[in-house]
Order: C-alpha cells, then structure tokens, then sequence
C-alpha cells in the first residue's frame, strides 16, 4: 500500500533489546526502544512522530486526568516461523477506537495515522516481537485530553500516541469467579460499549473484594437486575450448553464488543457450532448445571486469548467444572494461535503484514 503519511522518525542511539529477554516476559511491563506520538489542536491532527520512548511532560491541570477523557486499545503482533511480522485483526480495533473517542466526545483518529503509524512503529521495533511461538508484542494505541483548564467540558487539545510491550508466553491458571450482585461494570446508555480509561478504574472494588474471597475475577451481571451475565472481568465470555455455544449480545451497550469474541464467534460457527448471541441469565446457567448440559465456561481477549473457568460461585451455590474436559474451548485455543503464528490459512484476512 502506498502512504502518504509522513513519520518525522528518530530512532534511539542504542537499542535496549537484549534478545535473551524476551522469554517468560511479564504482561505490560516493559517496553519497546521507540513511541508513536502526535498532538490534536486547533481542530487538526499535528506532525507524527516516532522517538524514543520517554516520559512525557504533564501539566497538573490536565483535564484528562481530571475528567477521564481518556481511552485505549489492546492489539497484538506476531512473528511467524519465517520471520514475517503480522498484526492481528487491527483494523477492528481502529474502527472501535474511533468509536469510543465518539461516545467520549473525542476527535476521530485519522485512519492513516492508527493504521500506518502503528504499522510503521511495529516496524521499527520489529526485532521486540519475540519470535518463540505463543510469544507477541502487545500494541496499545491510546488518547486523553491535553487541555489545561479545571472546568468540565470536552477538551479542545488531545494526544494520541502507541505504545508497545513484548509479552511472553500467557498461560492463565483456570480461573475461579465470583457472579457479581453489587457493583456494576456499565448501564444502559453508560459508557461499557467504550474502551474508556474510567471503565477500568470503577470495576476495581469488586475485583478485589472478590479477591479477599478467594476468587480471580467477577461476572459481572446487569445492572436493573443483576440476572442476566454480561463480561468476566475484562473478557467476553461464552458458555457451551448442550452443543450451542451462548455469549450475551450487545445490544444493550453494556458490554465491550470484543475482536477476540468476534473471532471466536467466527470460528466456532465454522466448525458447525450452534453460536446464540442472546440474554443469558444465571437461573439459565445454573438450570443447565443441574440438567448436566453445561459443558464449559471460557473468557476471550486480546491478551490471555481464551480463559478457562473452573468456578462459577453465585450466592452460596459453586458450580465446579473440569478445563481438562473443555474441548470446544481448547480447539478454538488451539485454532486461533495457529492462525496467528501462520500456521493455518488465513481465510479471513486477519492477518495484516508489517
Ligand atoms: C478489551 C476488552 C475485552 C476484550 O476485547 P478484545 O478485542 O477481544 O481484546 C472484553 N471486555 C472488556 C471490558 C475489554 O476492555
């Protein structure tokens, strides 16, 4: 593809990368030699720039720290056997960056300017993708307001800038859960359809309380009634009953249209999968416990892929089930990764080369 975009690029003197690290890295904790960044002001986006990556200059006053006009991305990139970089799905990602800057009252991020210039800054940070399988350099686009002003009101200045950390191999213990009945992740005409900063900060309290009890993470439930399941944590979830696969829909706004769900709805289908996109709720769940029907529970991202549930505890009632009998679960697990590290044909045009 031919660009027109221009990159003011200035790379580091000396790499950080020491190759030998790049094994059983942590998730999201360092990060690679260069950034992407470039400023909103004046009703336009500024020059793009690609530097070192560094701290940035704050003024205390900043109304994104203040308000919460704030919003992220979660994307990944691979290598291939060959050594051919690829991006997975990343396009879905612009078009839903775009869409919580709406809801946010943000300005559109250009197209050009997401697409090319993560594509370029992957490109100079390609030696970070650590090569082993399961292995990924995990890309976060993100936004907030720059505006220096204490009053609330949608900011007239705003950053947008990429950021990326390479991640070792994720494997996730089979999670226990804890069905939520007293906080809420998102209402009906909130902002849970949007990958906003705030999202993240309110769903913390009953992350940790369900901690105290000895759980991994939360279902969360609806908000009017606490019936109906929505998301675990920060994974879509999807539950196999009988040969049906069931995964709330998102008409209500609620819940974070994920691209991990979207490919997992995909794949699932194709395999000859019953794939219901409905109202779930617990009763439905815990009826179909007792009837013997329910068969797995698994989360999907961007970053643990598919998640296992080994417990669903709801009031006083526990639902235990056994991973090692997920077979829906671990074929689209398996599936998945092999599209990614292009070992499988990619039918779908998921892929998008560096
Ligand atoms: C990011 C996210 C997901 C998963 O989305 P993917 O596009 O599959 O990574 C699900 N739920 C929430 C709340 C999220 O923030």
């Amino acid at each position: 593809m031919i660009s027109a975009l221009e990159i003011r690029l200035s790379r580091v003197e000396r790499s950080r990368l020491d190759p030998a690290g790049l094994n059983d890295l942590p998730f999201g904790k360092y990060f690679t030699d260069h950034m992407l960044e470039v400023d909103y002001s004046g009703g336009q986006w500024g020059p793009v720039e690609i530097k070192p990556f560094q701290p940035l200059l704050i003024e205390p006053s900043n109304a994104g720290i203040h308000y919460g006009q704030s919003i992220f991305e979660g994307i990944k990139a691979y290598r291939d056997r060959s050594g051919n970089a690829f991006i997975f799905r990343p396009h879905d990602n612009f078009i839903r960056f775009n869409r919580s800057a709406e809801r946010m009252q943000m300005p559109a991020v250009p197209e050009e300017i997401f697409m090319e210039g993560m594509r370029r800054l992957v490109d100079v940070d390609r030696d970070w993708i650590p090569p082993a399988e399961h292995n990924s350099l995990y890309i976060r686009p993100f936004m907030f307001a720059t505006d220096s002003l204490l009053r609330v009101h949608a900011s007239d200045n705003y950053k947008f800038m990429i950021i990326l950390s390479p991640c070792g191999p994720y494997y996730p213990a089979p999670m226990r859960i804890w069905v939520e009945e007293t906080y809420v992740r998102a209402v009906r005409g909130g902002i849970g359809q949007a990958k906003a900063a705030g999202n993240y900060a309110a769903s913390l309290m009953a992350a940790t309380l369900a901690k105290e009890k000895g759980y991994d993470q939360v279902l969360w439930t609806d908000a009017t009634e606490h019936r109906y399941v929505q998301e675990i944590g920060t994974m879509n979830v999807i539950f196999i009953i009988g040969n049906r696969a069931i995964t709330p829909d998102l008409e209500s706004g609620t819940i974070l249209a994920g691209v991990t769900r979207d490919t997992a709805i995909t794949l699932l289908r194709e395999q000859g999968l019953d794939v219901e996109e409905r109202p779930l709720s617990i009763d439905e769940v815990i009826a179909a416990h007792h009837a013997g029907t329910l068969r797995e529970v698994f989360g999907t991202g961007t970053a643990a892929t598919v998640s296992y549930i080994k417990e669903l505890r709801y009031r006083d009632f526990s639902i235990q089930m056994d991973p090692s009998g997920f077979t829906v679960a671990s074929g689209l697990k398996n599936k998945l990764t092999a599209i990614r590290e292009g070992r499988e044909a990619d039918v779908h045009g998921w892929l998008y080369r560096v």
